[in-house]
């Protein structure tokens, strides 16, 4: 038996979106690179947020080369998302930009204080 007939003949392992999805995975599946099958809740949490037919229609907009990125991105937002459903990764910017306005207005102050102003 050569090494193909081999890897045809092994038992496919379902990839975590099949699994959850309680569907065949074959080789073919265009989420099983991405989810393999241990990695379930990264999937449910993509689901959950943006449905896997959406996900798959999100990869296969994307060139080959740039699916990984696509799905780490993709990963990302969702997991923000569930996190903080009202502001999404918009909350890491919303953060970062409260603190800035705060060392702004510190500084106007201290340099108020500076000059007797307050
Ligand atoms: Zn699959």
């Amino acid at each position: 038996m050569g090494f193909q007939e081999l890897a045809r003949s092994s038992p496919h392992q379902p990839c975590a979106a099949c699994r959850m999805l309680r569907r065949r995975c074959d080789s073919n599946c265009t989420l099983a690179p991405y989810f393999p099958s241990h990695e379930i809740q990264k999937f449910a949490g993509v689901h959950k947020v943006y449905g896997a037919s959406n996900v798959v229609k999100m990869i296969q907009m994307e060139e080959e080369t740039k699916r990984g990125d696509t799905i780490k991105a993709i990963v990302y937002e969702a997991t923000a998302r569930l996190r903080d459903p009202v502001y999404g990764n918009g909350y890491v910017f919303w953060q970062w930009w409260r603190r800035q306005r705060e060392r702004i207005l510190l500084h106007i102050f201290l340099d108020c204080s500076l000059m007797n102003l307050v």
